[in-house]
């Protein structure tokens, strides 16, 4: 009888799953497994959001399975440790995964890959996760892009491959193995949750995606811009980081919601999403080729920044307390949810970058804990992006004021009185600046702001330009603003 396991990681349902499906097919009895590795539940950058949405999905995983008839096995420790002995428990004769993209899985399954190795256990991995992987999409030259739009029309012109099945009920008896309970919540493992969690879950990501190409899509141009619920954005970011729905799933149900749209503005509203997609791809693709960029600005010359931010500044970023109404309003969402509005991601980002002068890594980290889709690749990909300093990013000096950008994408003030309550009572015409109205200020109890953003434009244009070569700045930058 041929066993082989699966090893579950960023791929947390039973349907179009690359490697389960190849586990299942090759074999005669597939043991699923997902192993609780301590390195990554103990990272500083790990947060009660994820934890805790990892958990809801993994009893979802294993409900599915079960309603199939297999068991999930759930084991605590070092993979390199556990999957060799599960192997020669079960007599498995080779370990499936699906690939994992980031620095620290590459160099953790390399190790696996060994220790099976040494008892001649096999080990494969499969594309999964992505449509089209680091090298797949390639300039005429043969190089990998680190430009958007140019990576966006070859990702096009490749063939999209459809959805793998679900897998089938067991061929034969399920194995006996011991397994670990899942813990009831993320308080035992040091994340209590202390935010309402997203529905975690394959069913609850396969609805999200359906309740989102049902209508919302068609309309995507517009509801992007929607900061307060209901959300115009599919909000499929956490199933996608852990893999609750499959990308080739999202595709082709995308494509048939594309086919049934006639109006030129619902069919440009479905294109701008499937680009979003495709951002998605394009900076895994950079990890995956420049994997120094986990730690360091993809242009090497602004490693010499000198942020001159103090910790005081960071704190009142994180706690949503500079006085300036959009960036604490979308930090104090973001602590209390555990999601942010992708436009009000790049409004804190440059903020406190380029207002603060605080280091794109220390909001990057921020980020990770707090987000209940974080994820490295698109995270690293936009705070570099906001930093000025990352692939294909926006130039230095294009700093976003956070009052114009209040006013534009909050023109009323509602999602500013949605979480800022000091300033509930304030009217719309000085929401967004509420230091000009000092009589209202200090009885509200709203704080003042934290630096004078006219000032820190020009100091944190100074920081950059003092960087050997950096492309000087335009005389007039407000446009960019
Ligand atoms: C500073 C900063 C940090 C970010 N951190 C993360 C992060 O940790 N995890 C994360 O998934 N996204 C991150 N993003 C990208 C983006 O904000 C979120 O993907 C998006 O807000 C998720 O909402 P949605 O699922 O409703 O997206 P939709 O608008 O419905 O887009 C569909 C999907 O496309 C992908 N996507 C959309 N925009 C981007 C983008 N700019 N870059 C990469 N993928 C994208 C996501 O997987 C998303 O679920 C970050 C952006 C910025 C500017």
């Amino acid at each position: 009888m041929k066993t082989v396991i699966h090893w579950f990681r960023r791929d947390l349902r039973v349907t179009d799953n690359t490697s389960l499906w190849q586990a299942y097919s090759a074999s005669d009895r597939v043991i699923p497994v997902f192993c609780w590795d301590d390195a990554i539940l103990s990272a500083p950058d790990v947060g009660p959001p994820r934890v805790n949405f990892l958990l809801r999905s993994l009893e979802a995983l294993s409900r599915n399975l079960e309603s199939l008839g297999h068991r999930l096995i759930i084991r605590h420790g070092r993979p390199e440790a556990i999957l060799p002995a599960l192997a020669r428990e079960s007599g498995a004769e080779t370990v499936y995964a699906n690939k994992d993209y980031e620095p620290y899985a590459i160099a953790r399954d390399e190790r696996v890959r060994g220790a099976l190795a040494e008892q001649g256990t096999g080990f494969r991995s499969f594309k999964d996760a992505v449509v089209h992987e680091e090298r797949e999409v390639l300039t005429r030259t043969g190089t990998v892009f680190s430009v958007f739009t140019p990576y966006s029309r070859a990702w096009k012109a490749l063939p999209i491959a459809t959805p793998v099945p679900r897998i089938g009920g067991p061929k034969s008896a399920v194995a006996a193995l011991p397994s670990l309970p899942l813990p009831g919540s993320g308080d035992g493992l040091g994340h209590p949750l202390t935010q309402t969690l997203f529905e975690a879950g394959e069913r609850a990501g396969l609805a999200a995606l359906d309740r989102f190409l049902e209508s919302r899509v068609f309309d995507y141009d517009h509801g992007r811009n929607v900061l307060l619920e209901p959300s115009g954005t599919s909000q499929l970011s956490p199933h996608l980081r852990f893999g609750t729905v499959g990308v080739r799933t999202v595709l082709s149900r995308w494509a048939s919601a594309r086919s049934q749209a006639t109006a030129a503005a619902a069919q440009k509203s479905c294109d701008t999403w499937l680009s979003e997609l495709i951002w998605r791809e394009f900076y895994i693709q950079i990890l995956a080729n420049h994997p120094r960029v986990a730690s360091r600005a993809f242009r090497p010359e602004y490693d010499q920044l000198q942020w001159e931010g103090t910790d005081a500044q960071f704190e009142a970023w994180c706690q949503g307390q500079t006085g300036y109404p959009i960036v604490d309003a979308a930090m104090r969402c973001l602590n209390a949810t555990g999601w942010m509005h992708n436009r009000l991601r790049m409004i804190v980002a440059m903020f406190l970058t380029k207002d603060l002068m605080v280091s794109w890594q220390r909001g990057e980290r921020y980020f990770m804990r707090a987000l209940v889709d974080g994820d490295l690749a698109a995270n690293n990909g936009g705070w570099q992006w906001s930093a000025g300093c990352g692939t294909d990013a926006a130039p230095y000096f294009r700093i976003f004021n956070p009052v114009t950008q209040g006013q534009k994408c909050d023109p009323d003030g509602s999602f500013v009185r949605r979480w800022i309550p000091e300033l509930r009572d304030s009217p719309a015409d000085c929401i967004h600046e509420p230091w000009t109205r000092p009589l209202l200020l200090s009885r509200c109890g709203y704080a003042p702001p934290v630096v004078q953003h006219d000032v820190q434009r020009g100091r944190c244009l100074a920081m950059f330009k003092a960087i050997k070569g950096s492309p000087p700045a335009p005389e007039s930058t407000a446009s960019l603003e």
